[in-house]
């Protein structure tokens, strides 16, 4: 079996598949930043846009989001940590580290994301 887009030991159907697909929403923070990794990887600006907190959302970026996410290799992701983010919580933070290749090069992005439930799903907000 073929492991998740995201890492996980799932096929992709059962796990990132269906958010991207909107058949259901992120329970936990975690599930929502492995699903934005895997569209990024697809390349589904859709959903990146979906998942963002209103405030953050940019808009006006949509098209070089897509196409920066389809021009570079992603080679994986690792999460770090968490803190807070699961059912019950009103905010969470994730930690991870995402490899991907652009024009030869092998860039590592570590970023302490910050999401949000509001209205009964998941929202990134922002990273540092
Ligand atoms: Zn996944």
């Amino acid at each position: 079996m073929k492991n998740c887009i995201c890492g996980r030991p799932l096929t992709y159907e059962d796990c990132c598949g269906v958010y991207h697909s909107g058949k259901r929403v992120a329970q936990t923070a975690e599930d929502l930043m492995r699903s934005r990794y895997s569209a990024f990887v697809l390349a589904d600006v859709d959903y990146i846009m979906r998942t963002y907190a209103t405030e953050t959302r940019p808009n006006s970026e949509r098209n070089e989001i897509k196409e920066w996410a389809a021009s570079v290799m992603w080679l994986g992701l690792q999460i770090i940590s968490t803190k807070d983010g699961t059912i019950g919580d009103s905010e969470g933070r994730v930690k991870f580290k995402a490899l991907y290749s652009e024009a030869g090069k092998i860039h590592e992005m570590i970023e302490d994301s910050f999401f949000r439930f509001e209205k009964g799903q998941w929202f990134y907000v922002n990273g540092r």
